[in-house]
């Protein structure tokens, strides 16, 4: 389904550089000093569209902005995220967000894949107020990823924030760069989970959390 990569060109035996690679060292350049606006509108060149066409004439600044905020992940922290919003009780039952809408960005195409997430935990003396759950969820989606990695960054904020007895992600995805390109059936979710303490060492409080999360699925 990818294309081939273009073939390597020999390089030269002896060191220095050839004209090529100097036209291209001085190319990287001009590309460093080019807006990011620039760049989007010689991306659409290069598709074989006219940037100054009516339609388009606002849209590199328009991808700039809607790049910002969808990867505005990259600016945030789980610690700013909870600065407030930790709090100590004395409750040990587990602790459910279900549905949580997400959407993030595959790292190999920059095309959405988006889903719900689920996040438990069992605490241990300190909990998350609820709001932010969604919050975390939202700070590493808001990056490119891979839908596992992300499953695992979830888990491994909550835990650092809070060591709980043990927490369980599982994320539900459809991705568009699989759907659009007809590599997958449109219907078809990838579903990634992540396991930590006793979500991991205790069958039953894993199976708990399944079968509250499928239970939420079918209504
Ligand atoms: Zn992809």
């Amino acid at each position: 389904m990818t294309t081939k990569p273009p073939v390597e060109k020999p390089t030269p035996e002896r060191p220095g550089e050839t004209p090529a690679q100097v036209a291209e060292a001085a190319a990287h350049i001009e590309l460093a000093q080019a807006s990011t606006r620039q760049i989007y509108a010689e991306l659409l060149r290069r598709i074989g569209e006219d940037p100054a066409r009516d339609g388009l004439l606002r849209t590199p600044q328009r991808m700039e902005k809607s790049m910002a905020f969808l990867t505005q992940g990259y600016t945030q922290t789980v610690g700013e995220v909870l600065h407030d919003a930790l709090f100590d009780v004395d409750y040990d039952e587990m602790v459910i967000v279900r549905d949580i809408e997400f959407y993030s960005q595959c790292e190999h195409h920059l095309l959405p894949f988006f889903g719900k997430a689920h996040v438990a935990y069992l605490p241990q003396g300190k909990v998350v107020g609820l709001s932010k759950v969604a919050r975390i969820v939202d700070v590493f989606a808001r990056r490119l990823q891979v839908q596992e990695r992300l499953t695992r960054q979830i888990a491994d904020a909550i835990e650092d924030a809070i060591h709980p007895q043990g927490v369980g992600v599982v994320l539900e995805a459809q991705h568009l760069c699989m759907m659009m390109r007809g590599v997958e059936k449109q219907s078809s979710h990838t579903v990634t989970s992540a396991m930590l303490g006793v979500f991991k060492s205790q069958a039953q409080t894993r199976t708990e959390f399944l079968s509250l999360i499928d239970h939420a699925r079918r209504g």
